[in-house]
């Protein structure tokens, strides 16, 4: 059991029901639990004082789609497309991966969660070719104090093959959820008319697990794989449906109509080409929202950057279409309180964790404080919404709580073995660099570039004379 924490001072969102903000306010945890948030608390002998004055304190953020096991290849991919990214992880070299390559990502991911204010990250596991890299995940998992989900999956066989796999199925004999590690069963729809996930969605229902799916996906998954699913009756309120983004109306309102949500996974969307981010259309269906960072091997781990993308193509969406119709935006239908909220509450409404998502007595205890006293960005704080969103980033966030237990403490992350996690990740590295040969390492970083072709320009700047004045 940790000791008592009060955090003193701060401006605090606490994202309850009525998003109710305090200033100059108090946080205090004890044991796993918050048990007062207001001005000025008494605190239990022997607690932790922490100065967040200046500082915002607020609920622990939620990414509910990192594919965590790709991080040890952190940035290799950051000029793919999704083909790239298929063929990469799925068709090639992804094979290649060992169950302590599996590992070294988990536990880089896992950090990385915390350093970011991340507290609960969803590691939507695709690579689990075997039951030996579904316990490597899990041991990383285990060995980082955060809270986690291990969307099990695995790319290189049918849901319906590896569901039924005797040593899968030994596998969740043996771990079952727990408060800091939940499970879920991650696999994609393809629409085929003969419907083999249907085997899959059964034994999801037979495990007790929530599923996890990309739908929406240009070129992977689309409207047939929702229609199935709702056939079926496999659309539940703890479906989660990440991307979403190539979706019809349709679709959108089985999704409305069934309970569950969307996990929008913006900078992945713009860059890979999934469809254009959601929200714009998500929001007038009334689906819930959360927000994911989908893979550190293109982006971050980092979800200030999910909530600063996520308002940008929202409000593009908004003027170019205002736009195609001769009109202006003169109020953004989305604010930034809206994607705090999904970065917080969204998140645990998509996990149905109640418990997680505010700073409320009688919640648990995931807390963060951004605080920054060395950077002139930390000043002034007006709008503490639009700064979380549009202002901070993950190295602003000073201290981080994960049940009731410091994490990261004056931007410093607690316990953790930096030398050990490089020293991870590097063998990876070794080892895959070494599998594919310099010249496939290469060119898997470095894609060809696409031809782009310079237009036509009737202006020469030769040609160009000033008023009364001679050629420039
Ligand atoms: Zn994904």
């Amino acid at each position: 059991m940790s000791d008592p924490v009060v955090l003193r001072g701060g401006t605090v969102l606490t994202m309850d029901d009525s998003h109710t903000v305090l200033a100059d306010a108090d946080v205090l945890v004890e044991g796993d639990r918050i048990t007062a948030v207001g001005p000025r608390l008494a605190a239990p002998e022997g607690a932790l004082e922490i100065d967040a004055s200046g500082g915002i304190v607020m609920p622990g953020m939620i990414d509910t789609h990192r594919h965590m096991w790709q991080t040890a290849m952190r940035g290799y991919g950051a000029d793919w497309t999704l083909t790239q990214y298929f063929v990469w992880y799925y068709l090639e070299h992804g094979r290649k991966f060992r169950p302590q390559d599996v590992y070294a990502g988990n536990l880089i991911a896992a950090w990385e969660s915390l350093e970011a204010g991340v507290t609960t990250t969803v590691d939507w596991s695709h690579g689990l070719q075997t039951v030996d890299h579904a316990e490597a995940a899990v041991d990383a998992l285990s060995a980082v104090p955060g809270r986690f989900v291990l969307a099990y999956g695995n790319i290189q066989a049918g849901p319906w093959e590896w569901t039924a796999d005797p040593a899968v199925r030994s596998f969740f004999a043996r771990h079952s959820a727990t408060d800091l590690l939940g499970l879920q069963l991650a696999f994609d729809v393809t629409g085929d008319p003969a419907f083999p996930e249907k085997a899959a969605f059964e034994a999801a229902r037979e495990l007790g697990l929530p599923v996890t799916t990309h739908a929406g996906v240009w070129g992977a998954t689309n409207d047939d794989g929702i229609r199935l699913m709702h056939e079926h009756g496999f659309m539940t309120p703890e479906t989660t449906y990440v991307h979403a983004a190539t979706l019809t109306t349709d679709s959108y309102q089985r999704i409305a109509a069934t309970g569950g949500s969307i996990s929008v996974a913006t900078e992945s969307e713009q860059s890979a080409g999934q469809g254009y981010p959601p929200t714009w259309q998500v929001r007038r269906h009334g689906i819930p929202v959360s927000l994911s960072q989908d893979t550190s091997v293109w982006w971050s781990g980092d979800i200030f950057s999910a909530m600063r993308a996520t308002l940008s193509a929202d409000r593009a969406r908004e003027h170019l279409d205002a736009h195609a119709k001769g009109n202006t935006v003169t109020h953004h239908p989305l604010r930034a309180e809206q994607v705090v909220e999904w970065a917080t509450r969204g998140g645990a409404g998509t996990l149905r964790r109640d418990d997680l998502g505010s700073l409320a007595p009688g919640q648990k205890a995931d807390v963060v404080l951004i605080k920054n006293d060395s950077s002139p960005v930390s000043f002034p704080l007006l709008n503490p919404y639009g700064h979380v969103a549009f202002q901070a980033q993950r190295g602003d966030v000073h201290t981080v709580l994960v049940n009731g237990r410091v994490v990261k403490r004056d931007s410093r992350l607690v316990g953790v073995d930096l030398d050990a996690l490089r020293r991870t990740a590097a063998d990876t590295v070794d080892y895959l660099r070494s599998e594919l040969g310099e010249q496939a390492w290469a060119s898997g970083m470095f894609p060809d570039l696409a031809a782009t072709e310079r237009l036509e320009n009737p202006y020469q700047y030769t040609d160009y004379r000033a008023p009364g004045g001679s050629a420039q």
